[in-house]
């Protein structure tokens, strides 16, 4: 970690509550251009949360975040998606009726230009129907930087697939509900990519999948921080979150009770306390 960088996302003093519960409280953390953060903590610790306030679907009830310096929270979710922030859920969320493809075409929405010739204008209330005209005449008339475009979209649709090794390429016209729970994370994951993002916040990817599955997971997720991708995860296996992390947040009730590069965090007394510990007593193993 290089001290002298700015950070590429900044949370300060984070608060959200729900009725009586502080899911989150004066949470603050950083992550830097190229680095993989994981954030774990028990059942309830407020992980969900923190990637619900990041990306825009809850307002945080006090404090900042920051992305590239400029002040997100308050955005809605599109307007922070655009901006390059790119998310997947816990529970995986896909378009079950759209096939693998037309979910990764779906992610790449956000750089299309030539089908698009008027993106700016969707901001302007008043004038964001002149950009919808400009895409449905483009839309009939196909011109050739349309073609040009819809090629390159394939062309990098398929090397999206192509990260997944065989589980998605040969299934790309397969509609998603159709899909293994697996593929179906996979899929997510791949639209994600597809809008190029800045920031790629991933809630437990590998949740529900078996040893093998999640082996390939945690070897695609190392490709995608070998490639630099700037990564925070959410995860429950630690042995992955040990060999990917740069550094780990520890939650607890919203707080952050230790945070460090995994050697540090795994010999933490209030760690083992607080996750291990308690898992251990709720699960009967590990
Ligand atoms: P984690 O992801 O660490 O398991 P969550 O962020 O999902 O934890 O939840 C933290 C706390 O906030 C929990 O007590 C949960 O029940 C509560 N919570 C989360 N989202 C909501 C919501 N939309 N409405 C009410 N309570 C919520
Ligand atoms: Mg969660």
């Amino acid at each position: 970690m290089n001290a002298s960088q700015t950070p590429l996302l900044r949370v300060r003093a984070l608060v959200k509550s729900f009725g009586g519960i502080r899911a989150v409280d004066g949470l603050s953390f950083d992550v830097l251009p190229r680095e993989t953060v994981s954030i774990i903590g028990p059942n309830g610790s407020g992980k969900t949360t923190v990637f619900n306030l990041i990306s825009g679907l809850l307002r945080p009830d006090a404090g900042e975040i920051l992305f590239a310096d400029r002040r997100i929270d308050g955005l809605s979710p599109d307007r922070i998606a655009e901006l390059g922030i790119a998310r997947t859920f816990q529970n995986g969320r896909v378009f079950g009726n759209m096939t693998v493809r037309e979910n990764v075409l779906v992610g790449m929405h956000r750089h299309l230009r030539a089908t698009r010739p008027m993106p700016g204008l969707r901001h302007r209330p008043i004038v964001w129907w002149i950009s919808l005209l400009a895409e449905t005449v483009t839309a009939l008339a196909r011109p050739r930087a349309v073609r040009t475009e819809e090629a390159r979209l394939e062309k990098e649709m398929r090397q999206q697939l192509a990260r997944f090794g065989d589980r998605l390429l040969p299934r790309q016209d397969h509609l998603a509900y159709s899909l293994s729970y697996a593929n179906r994370r996979r899929t997510e994951i791949a639209r994600a990519l597809a809008m190029h993002p800045l920031l790629l916040l991933l809630d437990e990817p590998t949740a529900g999948m078996n040893p093998t599955e999640t082996a390939e997971v945690l070897d695609q997720l190392a490709a995608l921080r070998a490639e630099g991708f700037t990564m925070l995860l959410i995860e429950h296996k630690l042995d992955l979150v040990m060999t990917l992390s740069d550094r780990v947040i520890v939650l607890d009730y919203g707080q952050s009770i230790a945070e460090g590069p995994p050697s540090v965090i795994q010999d933490d007394e209030r760690v083992i306390e607080a996750y291990l510990g308690r898992r251990r007593a709720a699960t009967g193993i590990e």
